[in-house]
């Protein structure tokens, strides 16, 4: 990355940037909902775009000299269009959860009933969590998984009957099934619900065919483009084109004022690389490398939700391991491996502290890690658990992580 202007103007915020880079390069990352974008990527939101003011949609603005935002914003429109088969599409979002709350303005009125999936079971806090604007402004009610760690459709479809919601959300943070969209349609229709899908997590694996589509069957689509898409951080709201106008006037200007023109550029350019081959089979291998991942750490004696996954992520119950998932997350780091603590369903812990912790597969399927890599990972990551206060068995293993790093590089 070109730094020299910065190292000379501003040598504080150059070491962060510097130490930031070390550390996404010499860490084994393992947190599900990042990832390493392009250099091209970088680049775009680096550019003159970010000094560009560009209120409105193309050429319907309310700025001059657009002609250059306006065709990266079209680019990235006809791009997801096509890449998620999606009718109408807005790519201003300036991330996942504005995309979600401009749905959500658009079809609710405060005190409207939502139906979203539970924070503590895996939904995302957009999804209705009482501290957010989707829980205070409405009024939600949770569904989550049953002790077996999978959705439990009935009870969905008995939660939806009784509280008649006029939202339903499905999408998830720390979901390890497939998510069945139809099933979710079906319920939606019943009570005569709108259904948002936010597929923040596995965007880009239902772009490289290896999740269902929530197409035809969501009314809403909300993703978030910097997680399994790649690409750099923001949202997107696709829908059928009925809704089209309606969603474009609550993101501008019902919640957001001018876009970023430098991200939307960056999306079309991770959009663009999202529709190769060599996307669809990075898509396959985040899933193969997470299967073998949580293989591993089962036959170590790890208890995982719902017994193993589907995607790119799952969820480790701890407590068996006797530690929390607040010290696993601090031991791995001082490994050199980087995990966030979450709390799993019917967890007795407090949310700062948990019994879990998430594990994703983006990351290190980036760099080049295949399978066997994986089985690697599993066993040092089983060897700090078993002894998180043992600070020479965590440096042994931190060396063993700096070897590995160094064999995958990632720019
Ligand atoms: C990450 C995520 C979001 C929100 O994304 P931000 O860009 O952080 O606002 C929304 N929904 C789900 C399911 C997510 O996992």
């Amino acid at each position: 990355m070109c730094l020299d202007e910065v190292r000379k103007t501003d040598p504080d915020v150059y070491n962060a940037i510097i130490g930031e880079e070390k550390r996404e390069k010499d860490k084994i990352l393992l947190i599900a909902s990042e990832n390493y974008t392009s250099k091209a990527v970088l680049e775009v939101q680096g550019s003159v775009f970010t000094n560009k003011y560009a209120e409105g949609y193309p050429h319907r603005r309310y700025y001059g000299g657009c002609e250059f935002a306006d065709r990266v914003e079209e680019l990235a429109i006809e791009r997801a269009r096509k890449l998620f088969g999606a009718e109408y599409v807005n790519v201003q979002p300036h991330s996942g959860s504005q995309a979600n709350m401009a749905v959500f303005f658009t079809v609710l009125k405060p005190g409207d009933t939502v139906l979203g999936m539970s924070l503590s079971h895996g939904g995302h806090l957009t999804h209705g969590a009482r501290v957010n604007f989707s829980g205070f402004l409405y009024n939600p009610v949770y569904y989550g998984v049953g002790r077996d760690g999978y959705i439990d459709y009935d009870e969905v479809r008995r939660l939806a009957r009784q509280h008649r919601p006029r939202l339903i959300v499905t999408g998830a943070s720390a979901y390890s099934r497939v998510i069945d969209f139809k099933a979710f349609s079906d319920i939606a229709r019943e009570v005569d619900a709108f259904l948002l899908a936010d597929i923040a997590h596995i965007a880009g694996l239902i772009a490289g065919g290896v999740h269902p589509s929530p197409f035809p069957h969501a009314d809403f689509v909300t993703t978030t483009t910097h997680k399994t898409l790649r690409g750099p951080r923001g949202g997107l709201i696709m829908c059928r084109e009925e809704f089209g106008r309606k969603i474009d006037k609550m993101i501008f200007p019902g919640i957001q004022g001018g876009p970023l023109v430098h991200v939307i550029a960056a999306k079309a350019v991770a959009l663009k690389e999202a529709l190769t081959d060599e996307f669809r089979s990075y898509q396959k291998q985040i899933v193969a490398n997470a299967k073998r991942l949580s293989e591993e750490l089962l036959s170590k004696g790890f208890e995982i939700i719902s017994g193993g996954t589907d995607n790119h992520l799952m969820l480790l119950n701890l407590t068996g391991k006797g530690i929390t998932g607040k010290d696993a997350e601090t031991a791995l780091d001082l490994a050199g491996i980087t995990v966030n603590k979450n709390a799993i369903p019917y967890d007795e812990n407090p949310p700062a502290i948990t019994s879990g912790i998430r594990l994703g597969t983006p990351c290190v399927t980036t760099r080049g890690m295949k399978e066997g890599e994986m089985e690697e990972i599993a066993s040092l990551i089983d060897g700090v658990i078993n002894n998180s206060m043992d600070e020479s068995t965590l440096s042994g293993i931190r060396q063993r992580v700096m070897e590995l790093c160094r064999t995958f590089p990632v720019y």
